[in-house]
């Protein structure tokens, strides 16, 4: 199993907390039971993560995540060969693991992993839901409780990586957005422990920094980002320095925007 993958438990933890912003759960349950999978779109630290594992845990069922990266290969999601005291044994990976013990799998950031993933996902994703294992000669067939859930961030695609429409057309899809202002307050307040009349100052700042996208900057700042702003003005670090290691330097490593970022925030407190 790649070091990226972690399988959790449901019945092992509570219920993330997650909140949600229109029939996504709703949306999520009926791809669940018709034995669809599901493709989530959406920018960096929106909440996709989080309601996976929400998901999970509200259906009872093990989650097995795996971080996509550029050398990530079929065989890290299926499984290898590996020597173990002096034999050779068989190790399935997360996506043999899920479909062996009922669960979902969850592949983040999908288009970045190698081009022979989407070999492995076809079957899966059609109505057969087969898993061929070549180098063991199975062929797994998936139970009902298995499900597949991808997920991309459109802004980061460029032509080299995208996801193929025989890949796309594939899965149930929905877009993720950063939440309206109301919910990501509450949601902020939830998450650091700040008071929410501070945190929806942070959110109001969000509005003004998410503007400022493409002009010089590929991502606006996420509410994963605006938590960590709040947690640390709650743990008592002043405001602007706050802002500048949490909205500023992640954001960006140049000079001119970095600056423009902090006259926005220096407008806002
Ligand atoms: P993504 O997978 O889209 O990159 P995450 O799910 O990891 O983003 O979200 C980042 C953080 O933002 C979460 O850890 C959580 O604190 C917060 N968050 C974002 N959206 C929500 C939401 N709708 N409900 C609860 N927490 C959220």
């Amino acid at each position: 199993m790649p070091l990226s993958s972690v399988a959790t438990h449901a019945d092992e933890q509570e219920i993330p907390y997650y909140q949600s912003v229109g029939n996504e759960c709703a949306l999520f349950d009926q791809a669940f039971q018709q034995r669809l999978p599901m493709l989530l779109k959406g920018p960096t630290g929106c909440g996709k993560t989080r309601f996976v594992s929400h998901m999970a845990a509200r259906l009872g069922k093990p989650l097995f995540t795996v971080s996509c990266h550029d050398d990530l290969t079929a065989a890290d999601l299926t499984g290898r060969y590996l020597l173990q005291g002096g034999e050779t044994r068989w190790v399935d990976g997360p996506l043999t693991r899920a479909v062996r013990e009922g669960g979902i799998c969850y592949l983040d950031e999908v288009v970045e992993a190698r081009k022979d993933v989407t070999v492995v996902l076809h079957p899966l994703t059609d109505d057969r839901r087969l898993l061929p294992l070549e180098r063991t000669g199975e062929l797994l067939e998936a139970p009902d409780d298995f499900m597949l859930v991808v997920s991309y961030n459109p802004g980061y695609q460029h032509i080299l990586k995208s996801l193929k429409p025989s890949t796309r057309q594939r899965f149930v899809a929905m877009s993720f957005d950063f939440p309206p202002p109301a919910v990501e307050r509450d949601i902020v307040a939830r998450e650091s422990g700040l008071e929410p009349d501070r945190c929806a100052a942070l959110v109001n700042l969000a509005a003004s920094l998410r503007a400022m996208k493409g002009q010089d900057l590929e991502e606006g700042v996420s509410t994963r980002l605006l938590v960590y702003c709040a947690t640390l003005i709650g743990a008592g670090m002043p405001i602007l320095e706050a802002a500048r290691a949490t909205l500023v330097e992640p954001l960006s490593d140049d000079a001119d925007v970095q600056e423009g970022l902090m006259e926005a925030i220096q407008a806002t407190f």
